[in-house]
C-alpha cells in the first residue's frame, strides 16, 4: 500500500540493509500483542504468505477465506489480508496467551515489524518505524530479526512481487472500466493465490513460472 507520509516523520531517518544492526529487538514481545490487534485490513499477504499458511495449517486458500482472511482492494488490485476478529478486533491467529499461534509460518509483514520497506530503483532497504512498537530498544541484525530462510532469494522475490503489483496498480489508477479491473483482480487472485502450489517443489521456482506467465498474458515487459 502506498504511504503518503514522509520517512522522516515515522522513522529514525536511517535506512538499513539485511546485515545492519537495528534497534528492533523487543524482549520477545513478553506481555505485549499490540501489533496483532486493531490492524484493520493493513496486514496484506503475498503469495509466499499464503503458501506458508496453506502448508502450515493444511488448509486451502478458500477455507482460510471463510473466517481468517479477507479480500480487499489495495490501490485498485484485490489482495488477501489477515481478517481481525469481529469480537476482539485482533488477529485470528493470536492465541489466548496473547502469542502468535503460527509463529513459525507467520506472514512476512509480521516478520519484519516494526521495520518497514522503502523501495527505490528496483530494490529496497528497511527503515525502523519509531512510533509503532514502544519496546524496540535492543539492537539486532536485520536478517536475524526477519528470520526467513534463503534471505537473498526471498529479498529478490519481495522486489519482483512489489514491482509487478506496482505496475498493475499504476494501470488500475488510470483504468475507467470497472469490469476490466475486476477481471484483472480475479486473474491475479487465481494465478498467485487460489491455484494451489505444489508442496513438493520449490515455492520460488513456481512463483517465477507464474510471474512469467502473467507478464506474458498481461503483455507486460519482462
Ligand atoms: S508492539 Fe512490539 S512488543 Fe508489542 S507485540 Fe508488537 S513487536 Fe512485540
Ligand atoms: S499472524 Fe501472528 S504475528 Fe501476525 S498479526 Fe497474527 S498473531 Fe500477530
Amino acid at each position: 500500500m502506498k504511504r503518503q507520509i514522509s520517512l522522516e516523520e515515522i522513522s529514525d531517518g536511517k535506512l538499513y540493509d539485511s546485515n545492519d544492526m537495528v534497534k528492533a529487538g523487543c524482549n520477545d514481545c513478553k506481555g505485549c500483542s499490540d501489533c496483532c490487534r486493531g490492524m484493520g485490513n493493513s496486514i496484506v499477504l503475498d503469495p509466499l504468505d499464503i503458501y506458508r499458511l496453506t502448508v502450515g495449517l493444511q488448509q486451502d486458500f478458500e477455507t482460510l477465506l471463510q473466517d481468517r482472511l479477507a479480500l480487499n482492494a489495495v490501490d485498485g488490485i484485490v489482495l488477501p489480508n489477515l481478517k481481525m476478529t469481529e469480537e476482539g478486533e485482533h488477529c485470528p491467529f493470536l492465541n489466548e496467551e496473547g502469542r502468535c499461534s503460527i509463529h513459525v509460518f507467520r506472514p512476512g509483514l509480521c516478520r519484519i515489524f516494526p521495520l518497514g520497506r522503502h523501495y527505490e530503483n528496483h530494490s529496497f532497504r528497511y527503515f525502523l518505524q519509531i512510533h509503532e512498537c514502544s519496546r524496540n530498544q535492543t539492537k539486532v541484525k536485520v536478517r536475524k530479526w526477519i528470520d526467513t530462510p534463503e534471505p537473498a532469494k526471498n529479498e529478490q522475490y519481495i522486489i519482483d512481487w512489489h514491482y509487478f503489483l506496482k505496475a498493475l496498480q499504476a494501470y488500475a489508477e488510470q483504468a475507467e472500466d470497472e469490469k476490466l479491473l475486476r477481471t484483472l483482480s480475479m486473474y491475479v487472485l487465481k494465478q498467485f493465490f487460489i491455484t494451489a502450489y505444489d508442496t513438493g517443489r520449490d515455492f520460488y521456482e513456481q512463483f517465477y513460472e507464474r510471474l512469467r506467465e502473467a507478464k506474458r498474458a498481461l503483455q507486460m515487459e519482462e
